[in-house]
């Protein structure tokens, strides 16, 4: 295992148990990193601890749903009590039910907002007092090129990621503590798409997805935001497959 010298940092990483949080997870402890993974599947995220550590890597799991504000106070405290001063925080839980609004799924457009905003709310609410009490901090949020494009089916998911995007450029204003990143991702091969249940949105997505990057792509930008200088804050990444000329 690699490690970073005198730059060791806490980090708590939302949806830790699939895809692009997985996927940084391991880049991260392999960087020497310690790390604290989140997310409801608890017996994913202690099969990942579990290999991680019998690497060396400093890792540690709890379960977590960032839709419960205080479940993410007690998700924060617990990696205080575990590593110590959270450093980082990458909000990258999510959820993508495509359809149409004629649809009418209500249901799936709560959880949208729940998960994809709310979520991140929980998480900047939870961890930002004490960065700013420290005067240092690094809030990583997860947003999409739906921050920047709306797609037909996507009317519901790209607003919740056009407030992702909103939110953290309001907090880079806000706090000259804390450094503020957005990653923006293309398409990804991950379990995102396994939950659309509109069958035409399913199947536009499967051909879409042709052309996805692996999720180890977006882990090596969210690295990358992470591992400036101090006074250096990425504001956002915006990662495409070279493939593709939209999304
Ligand atoms: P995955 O479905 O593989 O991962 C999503 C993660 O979110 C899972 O670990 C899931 O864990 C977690 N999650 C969902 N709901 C909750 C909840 N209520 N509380 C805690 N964790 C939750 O997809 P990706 O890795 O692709 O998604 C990661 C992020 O990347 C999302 O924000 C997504 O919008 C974004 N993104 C993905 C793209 C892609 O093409 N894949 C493109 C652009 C952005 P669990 O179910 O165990 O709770």
């Amino acid at each position: 295992m690699s490690t970073v010298p005198n730059d060791n940092k806490v980090i708590l990483i939302t949806g830790a148990s699939s895809g692009i949080g997985e996927a940084t997870a391991r880049r991260l402890v392999n960087q020497g990193h310690r790390v604290l993974l989140g997310a409801r599947r608890v017996d994913r995220l202690q099969a990942l601890a579990e290999e991680l550590q019998g690497t060396g890597g400093q890792i540690a799991y709890r379960a977590l749903d960032v839709t419960d504000a205080a479940d993410f106070q007690a998700f924060a405290a617990h990696a205080i009590a575990t590593f110590g001063p959270v450093d980082v925080l990458v909000n990258n839980a999510g959820v993508m039910p495509l359809s149409p609004l004629s649809a009418g799924r209500l249901d799936e457009w709560d959880h949208m907002i729940d998960v994809n905003i709310r979520g991140v709310l929980h998480g900047i609410a939870a961890v930002l007092p004490a960065m700013e009490a420290r005067g240092q901090g690094h809030i990583i949020n997860v947003a999409s090129i739906g921050a920047h494009v709306v797609v037909p089916t996507g009317a519901v998911y790209c607003a919740t990621k056009y407030a992702v995007w909103a939110i953290t450029d309001g907090l880079r204003q806000e706090s000259s503590a804390v450094r503020a990143t957005t990653i923006s991702p293309g398409v990804v091969d991950t379990e995102l798409a396994d939950h659309i249940r509109d069958a035409d949105a399913r199947e536009a997505m499967a051909s879409f997805r042709r052309i996805a990057l692996r999720a180890d792509a977006i882990a090596g930008a969210i690295a990358y935001a992470i591992a400036q200088p101090r006074e250096v804050d990425v504001n956002e990444v915006i990662v495409r497959p070279s493939a593709g000329t939209g999304a």
